[in-house]
């Protein structure tokens, strides 16, 4: 679970950059904050709140590849989200995209954040929405180029929903293997096996399949453990399809 902590904007500050509290909490608006530069990272972000934005804009949390910073309780209606609805409604939420921080990590953390507060707040799934869903803007910009899909962020939250639930030791010692999609040739396939091996240290072989042919994986023990290895090889681009089959 990424690391969040609170640097919470001074209520004199908070309501001259939102609409005050009262926020419905039926949404998350996840958003890039766009700023590339080198240090534009989560604390950078939380203190400019905290020391006051001069800008017309405020957000409760920023994350990056380290941790989340949360800047306002969920009960504030923060500016962020280009409409009534999304800021009177929504959570704020903004991946950083410095130059000299992991934006995969940082995608990362943000799905474990979105999951707990899915979770803390009983809001479903389906009503994690991109600022883009609000108000049209090309945000958040970097995921909806593709860097990381949309889909794939969805499936990081229920991979990080599945892990926040597990207080108890997980009694699945059932074991599975994951099984990529096809590969035209066996370079390709060798390709993808030689960053399995090499670069996650996981056992992983390669299968014929007809004249094409496919990676499995060795087996990783409880559905969550297969599905968050399966997650990996889809984040990593390694797979468009991955199966988890059952041993
Ligand atoms: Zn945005």
């Amino acid at each position: 679970m990424v690391v969040t902590r609170k640097k919470l904007v001074p209520d004199v500050q908070a309501n001259k950059v939102s609409y005050g509290k009262g926020n419905a909490k039926k949404y998350i608006v996840v958003h890039e904050t766009d700023n590339t530069r080198s240090g534009a990272d989560a604390d950078a972000h939380a203190r400019l709140q905290y020391n006051g934005n001069s800008r017309s804009a405020s957000w409760h949390y920023t994350v990056d590849d380290k941790e989340a910073v949360q800047s306002f309780e969920h009960a504030w209606r923060c500016w962020a989200a280009g409409s009534n609805k999304g800021n009177n409604e929504g959570i704020q939420v903004e991946i950083c995209v410095n130059a000299d921080g992991n934006y995969l990590k940082a995608v990362q953390n943000t799905a474990e954040l979105v999951a707990k507060i899915l979770k803390d707040e009983g809001i479903p799934i389906s009503n994690v929405v991109q600022h883009n869903h609000c108000s049209g803007k090309n945000c958040p910009s970097q995921m909806r180029a593709g860097k990381v899909s949309w889909s794939q962020f969805i499936t990081m939250v229920k991979n990080a929903s599945g892990n926040t639930q597990q207080h108890k030791p997980s009694a699945d010692t059932s074991k599975y293997r994951v099984l990529t999609g096809t590969y035209a040739t066996k370079q390709a396939a060798e390709n993808v096996l030689d960053v399995l091996k090499h670069r996650f240290g996981w056992v992983a072989y390669i299968e014929p399949d007809g004249a094409k042919w496919r990676v499995k994986t060795g087996t990783f023990t409880g559905i969550d453990a297969a599905k968050l290895g399966a997650s990996k090889i889809e984040t990593a681009k390694l797979a468009q399809v991955t199966n988890i089959v059952a041993e």
